[in-house]
């Protein structure tokens, strides 16, 4: 051993070289099982083959499943999106629509604000969550 211990208060650099190391020792198991399930296979012997493939893919489902854990965790934003509503405003007089930030005490058929463009009462059509600009990116 090459490495000297000194600096153990790094948690979250050894998790990830911890983890690492097993997804490397794993992944040299699952390639080797595989080889010799292969192996197996051409020597006639079927059976052994089987348990071999078996092994590999298994060993290759966890190190994918260590890799989605790992991604969650470090991947994973520090705060919370809010999630915001939104009360959907409309004049019935010459039918304006407005959109604004929920208030406490809003509800639909409510009569709201007055109108911006003409004198009649804008009345709460709607309240709802923000339509959030996550489109699905073409690709
Ligand atoms: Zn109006």
């Amino acid at each position: 051993m090459m490495m000297t211990e000194q600096n153990t208060q790094i948690p979250s650099m050894s998790l990830s070289w911890t983890t690492l190391a097993v997804i490397v020792v794993i992944g040299i198991f699952s390639l080797f099982s595989l080889w010799m399930g292969f192996q197996a296979l051409s020597s006639d012997r079927p059976e052994q083959s089987t348990y071999y493939l078996l092994t590999g893919t298994v060993g290759f489902a966890a190190i994918g499943y260590m890799f989605f854990r790992t991604k969650a965790v470090t991947t994973r934003k520090p705060d919370v999106p809010k999630v915001d509503v939104v009360t959907i405003l409309e004049c019935p007089a010459c039918e304006l629509k407005r959109v604004r930030d929920f208030k406490r005490g809003d509800y639909i058929h409510k009569d709201d604000e007055p109108c911006t463009r003409c004198e009649g009462n804008m009345v709460i059509t709607g309240i709802h969550r923000r339509a959030e600009p996550e489109k699905k990116p073409k690709q």
